[in-house]
């Protein structure tokens, strides 16, 4: 299973359809099993989309980095608790 963190750092690729198939599959899954993903997923599929229609770009490295920042304070409050043994 994958953490948000590693969704996260494959995002580009996934995006630019560069992955394995078996990657691209556990991408995909953990978009439909994470909300918070997804919107990330949705949000840089579509700012990607707008980019495209001028030149090919993948997401800028400071947007992508503030998203991973945001997505990882959610994952950490929500699951605290849960996790604090995987962190160590
Ligand atoms: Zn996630």
């Amino acid at each position: 299973m994958l953490t948000c963190k590693q969704f996260l750092q494959e995002l580009n690729d996934f995006l630019d359809d560069t992955l394995d198939p078996k990657q691209k599959a556990e991408l995909q899954r953990h978009v439909t099993e994470c909300p918070n993903c997804w919107v990330v997923y949705d949000t840089t599929e579509k700012t990607i989309k707008v980019f495209k229609g001028m030149e090919p770009q993948a997401v800028p490295q400071h947007i992508q980095a503030r998203l991973m920042e945001a997505i990882e304070k959610k994952c950490h409050s929500r699951r605290a608790a849960a996790s604090e043994k995987l962190d160590a």
